[in-house]
């Protein structure tokens, strides 16, 4: 046997079961495709969404191929319906449409309105709120804000827990970005716990998420190589690559397949390969193929429970409130 074979036989791959589009963003599409056809046929003018409908370009320009484009504001509408994206709005934004004539197709996912009810329970307490999640410009982040008419402080760190000013016996409501890493959220509401007497929390990161960090410290811990199919923007690509480097794995990030060189797995010997809650399918399925056509093997696992729709019926249990 020769040696490069016997090294080529050992380089294998496995694909994540959680990984890839979640039942929101899926939700979502299918909401907007459907629309765009019904308009279409009808020759009614074609719907525009109000911000990125999914982090993802790729998804985005398949909209904008069937004439769906993604508007900043409202008044770029053509006037054909205007779409929320599944991250949610301000509310006010959403009325100031209404009244001004448009229609709207509210996609917001059910598991942020959840968070959002929630939200408002914990005020309705008497409790000032923290938000855990990104500091950065994030259209969940901004919808929730408006929930609260800005009511609220955000916190990305346990860190930055003492820099709020409050008084200890004031009382604490904790909600979380749904696609935020529920590890420092977890230490974030652990500090907040040293800091104040009375602390709520309601754990609100979306199950999809928690799911696919799970898999991946259990199941990445055994490749030398982690793959996350992800567009940049998205918190939860970055999330996943953030926690693969922690666990000291090469990471390679990428978009779809055109972004995988060879050269780039000269060191590697096995993969894990995991996608964003907003990478679609077939991105994942040609970057499979790519890393098969390279000459990696599957390790297939027996029991992969996790199927795609067992995960969507999870995510609808959790925005129906019910284990
Ligand atoms: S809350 Fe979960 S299911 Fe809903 S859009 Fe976000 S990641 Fe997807």
């Amino acid at each position: 046997m020769n040696m490069d074979y016997r090294i080529r036989a050992k380089r294998t791959f496995e694909v994540a079961a959680t990984g890839g589009v979640c039942w929101g963003v899926d939700r979502a599409i299918k909401g907007v495709t459907k629309l765009a056809q019904l308009a279409a046929e009808r020759r009614n003018p074609l719907p525009a969404v109000l911000g990125r409908l999914v982090h993802n370009d790729n998804s985005i320009k398949k909209l904008r191929a069937m004439g769906v484009n993604t508007i900043a504001e409202a008044r770029e509408a053509n006037g054909g319906v205007v779409v929320v994206t599944a991250h949610g709005r301000d509310p006010k934004d959403i009325s100031i449409l209404k009244q001004n004539g448009f229609t709207v197709l509210d996609m917001t996912c059910p598991i942020v309105k959840d968070q959002h009810s929630r939200a408002l329970m914990l005020r309705e307490l008497g409790r000032k709120i923290i938000l855990v999640g990104t500091l950065e410009p994030h259209p969940e982040i901004e919808g929730t804000k408006g929930v609260l008419n800005g009511d609220v402080i955000v916190l990305d760190s346990p860190f930055s827990v003492d820099f709020i000013t409050f008084n200890p016996n004031t009382p604490i409501g904790v909600i979380a970005q749904t696609t935020f890493d529920p590890e420092i959220v977890h230490e974030v509401v652990v500090k907040l716990k040293k800091r104040f007497r009375d602390v709520l929390y309601f754990p609100t990161v979306c199950n999809d998420i928690v799911l696919k960090l799970q898999e991946l410290r259990e199941r990445g811990r055994m490749a030398d190589t982690v793959i996350v199919v992800s567009d940049q923007g998205s918190a939860n690509g970055r999330h996943l690559a953030e926690t693969a480097r922690r666990m000291a794995k090469t990471v390679i990030f990428i978009l779809d397949h055109h972004e995988l060189t060879p050269d780039m797995l000269l060191e590697t010997r096995r993969i894990f390969v995991t996608a964003a809650a907003s990478t679609l399918d077939p991105d994942i399925e040609d970057v499979v193929q790519k890393i098969r056509n390279l000459g990696w093997k599957e390790r297939k696992r027996k029991n992969k429970i996790l199927t795609k729709e067992k995960r969507a019926q999870a995510s609808a249990r959790q925005a129906a409130g019910r284990p």
